[in-house]
């Protein structure tokens, strides 16, 4: 039974639509068996060889155009001349002569030019009905590929607002599995007014005012709330769908993700904020320390003069540290850091930076182990700005706690591995990644304790990886930090 409906299905023409399987063989294994079958009921049956001549005219023509419309045009041709041999052979077998035979065969020979004009007219039907099929499956193909690689969320609705196309994208930035079916007004995701918070109404989404309206809407901003709770900042935009004829047929909403970039604008404005302060700080300083150096200088009192010039000293330091980070974070973004690259002991370059830090800032022991001499071609100057930063940073978040442990080595990769390790406050999972990127600060309110503008670990980062190295950070929350980088050898 199931072999039976496998062959009607085989045979069915219009299953097979769009698939361009021609054959000119196939027609061979029904017809000719046909063939046989009915000349044995012409004599053995009906008992009369001309018993079959209109069926088989009938039934052969029925069979060419079914043929040709399975097979395409080498399907038609070849029931057309399966046909003919046929005619042929029932000319052949019943013996006709003289004038019979001769009108026959002029008769089967026009039957003949008839029959292929048919078959090639239905078969090149059928090619032509695929290859248009072909075209438009792939189409529809392209258009979900494009539609599914898009980088943003993308929904189509019709003019009911039932969802009938949608991508994966829109389920990451929602955070709500959405199946084409379902209505747009219940789809799960929750839209809230940006500033407000409050709960978009339900045919107030961009797509639904697109279609009623039968205009474009650009660039609303929302934010959407994922299952847990977490916030999303995204734009909406979205236009009205319209048939060849000019009919409203529904809308197409895209979702763009931009909490990214509402999160740098965040970080500017803290940055802005943070440098102001840092920068006020000193100045306040200096005038404070300049008012005390005049009054000083006018009594005359030396010792007390020069140690406010010292002071004063302090803090010209720091802003111009402030300063070079500022103007290397703006090196870095229009891409004039060049480093000057020389031969360098790398061991003593380390020493070095040490010993000047502990001058500095004597309070916080500092060990540094290293086995070998290491000879390397770098920018001596940044990577000595490098390790600084890594080593200040070191005793800034551990507040004097513990020592601070250097290490320089030769890893696997047979490159050098440098790390600094401290037993400070520790950096959460989470953070390790963003401290590197431009302006990132762990915690806002630790701005005030730990002054700084979160553009060293960037600047590091930089300088790095153009020296071809890498840098990262192992650590847990209160359970301090290391900080690696590598240099080629
Ligand atoms: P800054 O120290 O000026 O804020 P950095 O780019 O040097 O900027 O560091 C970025 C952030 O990374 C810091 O704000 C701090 O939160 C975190 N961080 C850096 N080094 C350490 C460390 N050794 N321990 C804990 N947190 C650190």
């Amino acid at each position: 039974m199931d072999k039976l409906r496998a062959l009607f299905q085989y045979l069915n023409p219009i299953a097979h639509l769009g698939e361009k399987q021609y054959s000119f063989v196939v027609p061979f294994y029904f017809m000719v068996p046909l063939s046989a079958l009915l000349e044995i009921y012409a004599h053995q049956i009906a008992q009369d060889p001309n018993s079959v001549g209109m069926v088989a005219i009938v039934l052969y023509i029925a069979l060419i155009i079914f043929f040709a419309f399975r097979f395409g045009i080498k399907g038609g041709l070849a029931a057309a001349l399966i046909t003919i041999g046929y005619y042929f052979y029932v000319i052949y077998s019943r013996g006709y002569a003289g004038a019979q035979l001769w009108s026959s065969i002029n008769l089967t020979l026009w039957l003949g030019l008839l029959y292929a004009f048919l078959a090639m007219t239905v078969g090149w039907l059928k090619q032509t009905i695929d290859r248009l099929l072909v075209m438009e499956i792939n189409a529809k193909h392209q258009l979900q590929t494009i539609i599914k690689n898009l980088p943003v969320g993308i929904k189509i609705v019709d003019s009911e607002g039932l969802i009938t196309m949608t991508n994966d994208k829109t389920s990451e930035i929602t955070g709500r599995k959405i199946r084409p079916g379902v209505s747009i007004k219940a789809d799960g995701v929750v839209l809230l007014h940006p500033k407000s918070k409050k709960l978009m109404a339900e045919n107030e989404h961009p797509a639904m005012v697109a279609n009623r309206a039968d205009k474009s809407i650009f660039n609303k901003e929302f934010l959407v709330e994922k299952p847990l709770g977490e916030l999303q900042s995204v734009l909406i935009s979205a236009a009205p769908l319209k048939d060849k004829d000019g009919i409203n047929t529904g809308a197409v909403s895209i979702m763009q993700d931009i909490t990214e970039i509402r999160e740098l604008e965040k970080r500017k404005d803290d940055f802005i904020n943070i440098a102001s302060h840092e920068l006020k700080t000193p100045v306040t300083s200096l005038v404070l320390f300049l008012g005390i150096l005049k009054q000083t200088l006018k009594k005359k009192e030396i010792a007390s003069a020069e140690k406010t010039v010292g002071k004063i000293e302090n803090q010209l330091n720091n802003l111009q540290e402030l300063i070079r980070s500022l103007l290397d974070v703006s090196r870095i973004q229009t891409g004039k850091l060049v480093l000057n690259k020389e031969k360098t002991r790398l061991d003593e370059l380390i020493a070095e930076v040490i010993t000047a830090l502990k001058h500095h800032n004597g309070k916080q022991k500092i060990i540094f182990s290293y086995k070998r001499k290491a000879e390397v071609m770098i920018d001596k100057y940044r990577i000595g700005q490098v390790l600084t930063n890594l080593i200040t940073n070191a005793m800034k978040y551990s507040e004097g706690k513990g020592d601070i442990i250097v290490r320089l080595k030769r890893n696997q990769t047979n490159k050098y591995e440098i790390s600094v390790k401290d037993h400070g406050i520790g950096i959460k999972q989470d953070q390790q990644k963003k401290i590197f990127e431009k302006l990132y600060q762990v915690n806002e309110d630790k701005a005030g304790t730990f002054p700084g503008f979160g553009m060293g670990l960037y600047i590091a980062r930089e300088i790095i990886t153009q020296h071809r190295g890498q840098i990262w950070v192992d650590s847990s929350l209160g359970k301090g930090a290391t900080f690696y980088f590598t240099l080629p050898a």
